[in-house]
């Protein structure tokens, strides 16, 4: 069945979706987000079917190791030191108390654990440490993943010693509207830690946020550098700025992103990226259920479970599993 076939939109190519590119043009990035709701939906379902069972959806838990302090400016996080939130610096958690989060995460349905620690970049003596929490979670049975800033390539390597499945290091926003973003690291920089941890064979989960007070060209600017990657990112973080009193972007200065623009950014990177995982991630907690679904339709295949993310809230598991149980959508298998 061609997509033109049942589609009035003639915008919508012929076999797309079925091929993974790299080389999008922000032009045709621009295009999809230009194209009609119902059109750009039901090219983006299309795509994931191609590629998912739309009814499955990765679950993954997300536990803060190491909270606070972090030397870094990224202008939404409340863990930087630049900004006064509240949060108070922690040391980097006990290898047995994450191995009982973990434990937990287990119970509760996740297949992937990940591990945030808030640093500029590791030190050696605290890679030991959480090369072995990767160990202990992995032989939990669960997927393991670990954000811990910028890596070198033995850094990496090591981590894909300790058996590490997934790094996370996004990319945030567009190449033009990052350095108004963060100013301690260089968008450079980032893409170089992605060169180490996939030179190391660790799977990449990159994404980035919207509601920062980008443009629209900067959401195609975000997603055109994430889909021209040498090889896609595996899971594809995409998220809602969650605005914390006290960082720059603390609501009040900027507008609240339409939430359908969200929906647009999670349909574009399902059509340009059509074997990664895309992930819904931060912001659930205060979006409806509609709008989540709406997420799920244009091919959000992944959330973070649990109460927390990090620092901010997260909607609770009862709320997650009553809307997958009202949509009809089940966890998916490893
Ligand atoms: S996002 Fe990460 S690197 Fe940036 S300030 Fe927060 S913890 Fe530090």
């Amino acid at each position: 069945m061609s997509l033109t076939a049942v589609s009035s939109a003639s915008s919508i190519p012929e076999h797309s979706g079925a091929s993974v590119r790299h080389d999008w043009t922000r032009e045709e990035i621009r295009a999809l987000f230009a194209l009609p709701f119902p059109e750009l939906m039901f090219y983006a379902q299309s795509v994931h079917r191609l590629h998912f069972d739309p009814t499955e959806v990765q679950i993954s838990t997300l536990l803060s190791i190491k909270t606070g302090g972090c030397p870094e400016d990224c202008a939404y996080c409340p863990q930087s030191v630049h900004y006064d939130t509240g949060i108070k610096a922690e040391k980097l958690m006990s290898l047995d108390a994450v191995l009982a989060e973990a434990h937990a995460a287990k119970r509760a349905g996740a297949s992937r654990f990940c591990m945030g620690a808030a640093w500029r970049e590791p030190k050696d003596r605290d890679l030991d440490k959480v090369c072995a929490m990767v160990e202990g979670v992995k032989a939990l049975g669960l997927e393991t993943c670990v954000t811990l800033g910028m890596l070198n390539a033995a850094q990496a390597g090591r981590l894909k010693a300790s058996g590490l499945d997934y790094y996370n290091h996004n990319l945030d926003t567009s190449p033009e509207y990052y350095d108004l973003i963060i100013t301690t690291r260089t968008y450079q920089e980032r893409l170089d830690t992605l060169g180490h941890v996939r030179d190391a064979g660790v799977h990449v989960c990159c994404g980035g946020i919207v509601g920062m007070g980008e443009s629209a060209e900067d959401r195609v600017g975000m997603i055109a550098t994430l889909a021209n990657l040498p090889v896609h990112p595996e899971s594809v973080p995409i998220n809602m700025l969650v605005a914390v009193e006290g960082t720059p972007l603390a609501r009040g200065q900027r507008g609240k992103l339409d939430p359908i623009e969200l929906v647009r950014t999670i349909a574009v990177a399902r059509i340009t990226m059509p074997e990664s995982v895309v992930r819904l991630s931060a912001g659930r907690e205060d979006m409806s259920d509609e709008s989540q679904a709406l997420c799920f339709l244009a091919g959000a295949n992944s959330i973070f479970y649990g109460p927390k993310l990090l620092t901010t809230a997260n909607p609770g598991r009862d709320r997650d599993m009553r809307l997958m149980n009202r949509l009809g959508l089940v966890p998916m298998e490893r």
